[in-house]
């Protein structure tokens, strides 16, 4: 793993809710001993508010695949297009993103939304290209039932470990751009609804009953924000 990557990387008291890297293991052994999938922690709970420990070697490497695919089927079957490690109650720098779900044209269009292939991210950081930002309505499987509009940049660079531990640096656009910030943003202890604009907040039956469009035009008017 590369150090540059953890440059915030604090004790073991101090990082990962307080967890430690042999704790951390054990966990994910039980995990993937339980035959199940494992529940998604909702808002409240305080391994989605404390910084995540870097991965660095607690897993062997078949725990770390193991634990990958666990992360896949997991999302697979919220349904979701990324996922990260707090969520399942593990306080370690991994999420997982995938997004090939099949959406209308309009709307792939105006939210630059296509295919993203399936990728594992070991202590993954961002940092926005350029100035652009775009803004869309998303949700969280940590917070089910609700959705709020996000500010985020249009283009970032991200820099993460691949799951042998090498170095990677790759540019993202539109929807995926924002899906792998929400993933990043869950290992600092950061929720999409720190950045949301509040006055946006929809529950899904409203959402779907009066928001429901490609942008945010309708709901930018009607709630006000
Ligand atoms: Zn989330």
């Amino acid at each position: 793993m590369s150090d540059s990557l953890s440059p915030d990387f604090s004790p073991a008291d101090s990082n990962g809710a307080g967890v430690s890297d042999a704790g951390i293991r054990d966990m994910v052994i039980s995990m993937l001993g339980s035959g199940e999938l494992p529940p998604i922690v909702q808002a409240g709970h305080p391994v989605l508010r404390s910084p995540a420990r870097p991965v660095a070697g607690q897993l062997s490497a078949g725990e770390l695949e193991a634990l990958i695919e666990l992360m896949r089927r997991t999302m697979h079957e919220a349904p979701g297009v990324g996922l990260a490690a707090p969520q399942i109650g593990l306080p370690l720098q991994l999420a997982v993103v995938e997004d090939l779900y099949e959406l209308p044209a309009e709307i792939g269009a105006a939210r630059e939304r296509s295919p993203l292939e399936f990728l594992a991210l070991l202590n993954p950081r961002y940092q926005a290209i350029g100035s652009g930002t775009a803004s869309f309505y998303e949700g969280c499987l940590s917070m089910r039932g609700w959705q709020a509009v996000v500010e985020r940049p249009s283009r970032l660079r991200l820099t993460y470990d691949d799951v042998t531990g090498l170095a990677c640096h790759r540019e993202f656009g539109g929807w995926a751009a924002r899906i792998v910030a929400h993933e990043t943003d869950h290992l600092h202890g950061t929720l999409y609804i720190d950045k949301a604009l509040t006055r946006s907040l929809a529950d899904d039956a409203q959402y779907s009953q009066r928001w429901a469009e490609p942008g945010i035009s309708l709901a930018r008017q009607g709630l006000r924000f």
